[in-house]
């Protein structure tokens, strides 16, 4: 296949370039650096680091495609970014989660929000054809309460596209640094065959943090403690979990999905082995009484965590060994390696195994784990 002899398989002395080494040296920059706008030298290494991320995303696609990827690509030329269950329209609506905070559905992705007479916070702004009608629902239930944090969970856009709109409103848009810098660039996702702009300084996170600060890290807002923290390259590689203590109340983000496989989106960090550790990390911060908010659909009781690491763990073991055999992800599937979790899961699991698949060529071979 015409450029494949080009391509250099990562292995222990031909390593290409690795994104997260590479967004981590960005985030070695101060906090105070991460809150103003990128300054002459800190673009140069932004461009630098731009520059490393778009050649692995090329080396990638060449990867994929020499190991008999693109056909499915090819014939599956769009794909939704949700599972079909996430992405179904629903009323836009809210209710209440426990005591003041709600949750609003039918926005793309979930949408959690607090009123506290001290202020509002929000967790994701949903899509952006939904925004106006989010603003008014957030409107109506803050009641003249100003909004205070939105946060993202992370970059995808059912849960930044309202940004622009409803960021406007709030004190501070919080988020990890990695969901800034892929909101303020262009770039090509592989396996959606879709290409984003960068968005507009409107929508753009205004506070960021990084991986290496001390976490969690917290916020109060009146009666309500609210620690958030890093899930490392699960969902994305800028996945960030928000915990409403005093509710009891978590918002997972991509992390969690219910009624759908997770999306692994490989092409911006995430993979199966960040997905496990985001996972036990989860179930290490929640006790038995959590409500988890997942990325769409409905609350989840803390259990849907155990059933969730249960069947990454089983699926990882399955892939990874039969990546060592030398299976395609197409035999994957043939072999049911999801087959006991497609009842709970719901439909998407080719997609999960294409995903799991991606991601492990970069992740398990540059980790060692394959
Ligand atoms: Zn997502």
């Amino acid at each position: 296949m015409t450029g494949c002899a080009r391509v250099v398989v990562p292995n222990g002395s031909a390593k290409p370039p690795r994104p997260r080494a590479a967004v981590e040296g960005i985030a070695s920059r101060s906090v105070a650096a991460a809150e103003r706008p990128i300054e002459q030298a800190d673009r140069r290494q932004y461009h630098e680091t731009m520059k490393v991320l778009k050649e692995r995303r090329r080396f990638l696609r060449t990867a994929l495609r020499c190991a008999g990827v693109s056909a499915i690509s090819a014939a599956l030329p769009v794909w939704p970014r949700t599972a079909p269950a996430q992405t179904e329209r629903a009323p836009i609506g809210a209710h209440a989660l426990r005591g003041n905070l709600f949750q609003m559905s039918g926005a793309g992705g979930n949408i959690v929000l607090l009123r506290d007479p001290a202020g509002g916070v929000m967790v994701d702004s949903g899509a952006a054809e939904t925004a106006s009608a989010v603003g008014g629902l957030v409107s109506s239930r803050l009641d003249g309460v100003p909004l205070g944090h939105l946060f993202n969970t992370h970059w995808h856009l059912e849960h930044t596209g309202g940004n622009e709109a409803i960021g406007r409103t709030a004190a501070a848009i919080v988020a990890h640094e990695n969901t800034r810098l892929w909101m303020s660039t262009e770039y090509h996702v592989d396996w959606e065959n879709r290409t984003y702009a960068p968005r507009t300084a409107a929508a753009l996170p205004t506070k960021t943090f990084y991986s290496h600060e001390k976490q969690p890290l917290v916020l109060e807002v009146g009666a309500e403690r609210i620690e958030y923290g890093h899930l490392r390259e699960a969902h994305t590689d800028g996945d960030i979990y928000i915990f409403f203590r005093e509710h009891n109340v978590l918002a997972a983000g991509g992390v969690v999905a219910a009624g759908a496989y997770p999306i692994l989106d490989y092409a911006t960090g995430g993979w199966i082995g960040g997905l496990m550790d985001a996972t036990e990390k989860l179930l290490a911060i929640t006790d038995a009484s959590t409500l988890i908010v997942p990325a769409a659909g409905p609350a989840q009781p803390r259990s849907h965590l155990t059933t969730q690491h249960e069947m990454v763990a089983t699926v990882r073991g399955r892939i990874e060994d039969l990546m060592r055999k030398g299976k395609s992800a197409d035999e994957m599937i043939a072999a049911g390696v999801t087959r006991e979790f497609d009842a709970l899961f719901g439909a998407n699991s080719e997609r999960f195994v294409r995903n799991v698949y991606g991601g492990l060529w970069w992740q398990g071979r540059l980790n060692g784990s394959l």
